[in-house]
Formats: structure tokens, sequence, C-alpha cells
């Protein structure tokens, strides 16, 4: 009985040790996310434009069906994403769209602080997905 209590006890002490802490003071502390975390979405820039060339195969594959892609033309005859829309209250962060596209203009990155408090401030559009760090 008292050896039992000596183990149980010395658990509790060693979890006391800064080297056995798992928790962290969030917000003033944040881990630091894997490389293989899927976080918001991120667009890819190039230097003039969005690297998106609005082929539609982000939203095909999209198994929540929150992505909206509408294609247009430039003066140069390419095509790009006149809008670029993602419902992020829809989105289940499974990245299947990340691996769809042809060209990698879509990421996630590390970010995971998406808390809002109006439903209209979770669709994402072009600009905020180019804006994501
Ligand atoms: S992560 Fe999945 S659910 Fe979210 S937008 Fe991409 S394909 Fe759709
Ligand atoms: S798959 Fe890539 S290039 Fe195609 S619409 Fe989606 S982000 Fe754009």
């Amino acid at each position: 009985m008292f050896k039992e209590f000596i183990q149980g006890l010395s658990i509790t002490l060693k979890h006391l040790s800064p080297k056995h802490i798992t928790t962290v003071q969030y917000p003033r502390v944040r881990l630091q996310v894997s490389d293989r975390f899927r976080g918001l979405h991120r667009l890819v820039p190039t230097q003039d434009r969005e690297k998106c060339v609005a082929c539609y195969l982000c939203p095909t594959v999209c198994p929540a069906k929150c992505i909206t892609v509408e294609s247009a033309e430039n003066e140069k005859g390419e095509k790009y994403p006149k809008v670029y829309q993602i419902d992020m209250l829809r989105c289940i962060f499974c990245g299947y769209c990340v691996e769809a596209c042809p060209v990698e203009a879509i990421e996630m990155s590390g970010q995971y602080e998406l808390a809002n408090y109006k439903r209209e401030q979770f669709i994402f559009d072009k600009k905020r997905l180019l804006e994501t760090k």
C-alpha cells in the first residue's frame, strides 16, 4: 500500500518538472505546429498575379463542396480566378484541394486561429487567401 502511494506520488512530482509540462500559456505562448499540419489555406502569388489558373480541379475534388471558383481571362489571354472563395465553416481540412492542384497554387498554412463572430467572416475570398501567412 505504502509502495503504491510512493509510486503515485513520484509520478505526480515528475509531472511537476518543467521538462514534462505539456500545456502552454496560450495565447501568450503558442505551440509550433508540424510541417504537415493542415491549417488555413493560402493562395500562392506569383510576381503580378496569383498562381491559380482557374482549372476547377480543387472545387471538383472538394468533398465538402466549399470552394467557389469563377474563371476569367486577362489581357494576355491567361486564365485566372476572377472569384476564388472558400467557406471555412464547411471545410473539413482534408487537403484534397492541395493535392489536386496541378500548379501548386494552393497550400495549407500552420494557421489554426479561425474563431470569429459572424458566419460571413468565415468566407475567405481571394484577397484574404493571398494574404494568409
Ligand atoms: S481542405 Fe478539403 S474540404 Fe477544405 S477546401 Fe480543401 S478539399 Fe475542400
Ligand atoms: S486546382 Fe489549383 S489551379 Fe486549379 S482552380 Fe484550384 S487552386 Fe486554381
